[in-house]
């Protein structure tokens, strides 16, 4: 039987890994929706390869370009952010949220309702709306299947478990490129030092939070939100290595280790094929070649981020979405060259305490119009503050 897939996000990194995995078996799948941005050409691609029902750009202006792209196929175009939520209407069995920011909330959203299974990359979905996104899976009896690598090894130690039966969850962190660097050479780390990842290859926006360690914290935010563990029972543990994602640590002291080779393929192929597992282009790990797995307790004087983390799940409520909109503001001032590296957990932290001061942020978002109303206030604040260290 084949299954209706749609991939948003197809063109990024998560995106094409995708793609790459449903193109070794074109028989098994009807390709419904693909979504890009402004890389027409890739876009274009991949829908002729599918044989895509529709694609669609991000951008309102790169439609005559996209229509141009695909003329002579059966594929429909479209554009904008509407475009993508109407997409996400059509049916289709599994579908995959990979746009990289909070932008990936609404298509996630819309997929629930009909029911489908969603396997999620966007974390920002998670840390901005988890709890809405949750109660929308359970309503329509919908299906959330987590597509982090961290996540994702969480799910499977999990497979066969009894939730109340764990202690612990702890999600490594390979440290990034800025692991063993001194504070005063972070602030001073440039762009092309930031994405420069040691083991992922990645979008830029989830390098640069690697290197920041914002994408731990936004982790052990999602792995509240998805798990429902109790925050001091979410552990981040740094190992540079990235060949253990994680451990489930049980009531009996058993920890279960997920260990694979650094590459997505292996937790979107869980996630596609899932609940069986079959077999994926991953490379098999040789563990005497690689002889030693170290691990270290995570900095967080030199990586603020995590300890904002603790600071948001403490406070629950509307901080998650406060605390991804600053952070995407803060990396657009990084990577537009306005402001340094340090100071993007400055801004968030501002941002916070001022959005704090003009209303509760303990009190949970009831919709998703007002999680777009928290991220729009926390982002032009974030911004203003941006601008104010930019000079
Ligand atoms: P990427 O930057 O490589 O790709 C992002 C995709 O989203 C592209 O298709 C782009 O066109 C689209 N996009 C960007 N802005 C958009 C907007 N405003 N509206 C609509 N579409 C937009 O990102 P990525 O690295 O593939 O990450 C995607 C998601 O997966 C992120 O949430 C990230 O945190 C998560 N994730 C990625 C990895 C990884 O290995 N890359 C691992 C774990 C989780
Ligand atoms: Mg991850």
């Amino acid at each position: 039987m084949t299954r209706r897939i749609s991939i948003f996000g197809s063109t990024g990194s998560i995106g094409q890994n995708t793609v790459d995995l449903i193109a070794r078996d074109p028989e098994a799948y009807d390709v419904v929706a693909l979504t890009g941005g402004a890389n027409i050409a890739l876009l274009s691609e991949q829908a002729r390869a599918l044989d895509a029902d529709v694609a669609i750009t991000a951008y309102e202006d790169r439609l005559e370009d996209l229509r141009a792209a695909l003329t002579g196929t059966r594929t429909e175009t479209a554009a904008g952010a509407q475009a993508l939520c109407d997409a996400a209407d059509r049916p289709a069995d599994w579908v995959m949220s990979a746009i990289v920011g909070a932008a990936g909330l609404y298509p996630g959203f819309a997929t629930l309702r009909h029911g489908g299974t969603l396997a999620l990359a966007n974390k920002e979905s998670l840390v901005t709306a988890g709890p809405l996104l949750m109660a929308e899976a359970a309503r329509n009896a919908a299906r959330i299947l987590p597509v982090d690598s961290e996540h994702s090894a969480v799910f499977q130690a999990l497979a066969g478990e009894d939730i109340s039966a764990v202690e612990r969850i702890v999600i490594t962190a390979s440290g990034g490129p800025f692991r063993d660097w001194p504070l005063e050479a972070i602030a001073k780390a440039t762009l092309a030092e930031a994405v420069a990842h040691p083991n992922w290859d990645m979008g830029q926006r989830i390098s640069i939070d690697s290197a920041s360690m914002f994408n731990k914290a936004l982790e052990l935010i999602e792995t509240r939100e998805f798990f429902g563990i109790e925050p001091d029972r979410i552990e981040a543990v740094v190992h540079p290595g990235s060949i253990v994602h994680a451990l489930v640590g049980f009531k009996d002291g058993a920890l279960m280790a997920h260990l694979g080779a650094p590459d997505m393929r292996h937790a979107i192929g869980y996630a596609l094929h899932w609940p069986e597992r079959r077999d994926l282009p991953v490379a098999r790990l040789d563990l005497a070649a690689i002889g030693t797995l170290s691990f270290e307790h995570p900095d967080e004087a030199r990586f603020p981020a995590l300890r904002l983390a603790r600071e948001v799940m403490a406070t629950g409520g509307r901080a998650g979405a406060v605390f991804n909109a600053a952070k995407e503001a803060a990396l657009d001032a990084f990577i537009a060259g306005q402001i340094g590296f340090l100071d993007m957990a400055d801004v968030v932290e501002a941002t916070l305490e001022g959005v704090d001061r003009e209303m509760s942020l303990s009190i949970p978002p009831e919709s998703l119009d007002c999680v777009a109303n928290v991220d729009h206030l926390a982002r032009n604040m974030a911004r203003a503050h941006a601008m104010d260290r930019a000079g």
